[in-house]
């Protein structure tokens, strides 16, 4: 509608028009709407983008590896219709924009820039080529504790720099954390972030899709006729994340959203047996779960969490020794 065609224009302004081309044939070719022909740019200055792999599709936005025209620099291109057709959509692409280009922490995935071109927003963003966590557990089915822990140190780190800037994520998944060349974590996806203070809102979007998954959703979130709820919902959704990372699914997962948000009312779930020495969850990983799965206000802070015995009680990787195995790919 109108509403959409001006908020384009300013982004226009502010940033460089594109000119894209594909070349690359080993990819599918995309939507007819999705305007990613050769096309030229009677403007001068502007950013040249060649078109490489599509590195994933989301909800509303398909992302593609984009080079910078005479450079080596490689970005992740994510395109997204300018119009959308629901209201709830537009709002979350706008939230996403505005929060994520604000953020600036080696474990956040950079937001480099935003322009409209043709149809479509592009929003150029670091380049996670290595996909996300969920990506390595289906491919790994589990990892193992030493990993975990540098996963989580580094993640420790980012929610604390989003919660001190006064943001808080709501979507933590494996998901929406990408990984870099080094395996260092990225976390992405800033379509459900809120500024603190403003709780309300979630009342009105509780139990919709744009909530995010069941499976990471704190209880609280769910309940109602309470003023909506606090930073530690992300504390909560980096405890699902260590189960998960850990055992290869979310510690709640069941056939129906009510039966998981159930259990996880409930704190119903338990760890698997021991089955090798490879997936090996000590008492200390635990606890640490338990403890980010306790009500909010009893959840450990960002610099609580990397104190715990966890870190200590066990090899600690350092950034060079992260699982070579997954970055040669393993066939499948
Ligand atoms: P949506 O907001 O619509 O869910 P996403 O942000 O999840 O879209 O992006 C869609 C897919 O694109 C992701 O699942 C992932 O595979 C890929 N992707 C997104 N951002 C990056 C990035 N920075 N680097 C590499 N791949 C990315």
């Amino acid at each position: 509608g109108k509403q959409t065609a001006q908020k384009t224009k300013t982004l226009t302004k502010t940033a460089p028009v594109a000119k894209l081309t594909s070349k690359e044939k080993d990819h599918p070719a995309p939507p007819p709407d999705d305007v990613l022909e050769p096309a030229s740019s009677d403007r001068k200055n502007g950013a040249v983008y060649h078109m490489g792999r599509l590195l994933g599709k989301g909800g509303f936005a398909i992302c593609y590896e984009g080079r910078l025209a005479g450079t080596r620099q490689k970005y992740a291109l994510k395109i997204v219709k300018s119009y959308m057709p629901q209201k709830k959509m537009e709002q979350k692409f706008q939230t996403e924009l505005q929060i994520h280009s604000k953020m600036n922490h080696p474990n956040i995935v950079k937001f480099h820039r935003a322009f409209a071109y043709e149809k479509c927003t592009y929003i150029v963003l670091e380049l996670c080529p290595s996909g996300s966590l969920m990506d390595m557990v289906k491919k790994r089915k589990y990892i193992t504790e030493p990993e975990v822990r540098f996963y989580t140190i580094q993640l420790a780190g980012a929610i604390k720099y989003m919660h001190a800037k006064g943001i808080i994520h709501r979507d933590l998944k494996m998901g929406n954390v990408f990984l870099d060349k080094d395996m260092n974590v990225k976390v992405g996806d800033f379509g459900l972030a809120a500024l603190l203070m403003s709780g309300k809102d979630m009342t009105a979007c509780r139990r919709t899709t744009l909530c995010g998954t069941p499976n990471y959703i704190a209880p609280e979130i769910l309940e109602k006729n309470k003023g909506g709820h606090d930073h530690t919902v992300d504390i909560w959704s980096l405890g699902i994340i260590i189960f998960a990372l850990l055992t290869g699914k979310p510690p709640f997962q069941s056939q129906t959203a009510d039966e998981i948000y159930r259990r996880a009312r409930e704190r119903d779930y338990d760890w698997p047996k021991l089955e090798t020495s490879e997936n090996y969850i000590s008492e200390e990983v635990k606890d640490l779960v338990a403890l980010m799965l306790r009500e909010p206000a009893l959840r450990p802070e960002p610099d609580h969490i990397v104190q715990h015995p966890f870190f200590t009680c066990g090899w600690m990787p350092r950034a060079e020794e992260m699982s070579p195995e997954w970055r040669e790919g393993s066939p499948d």
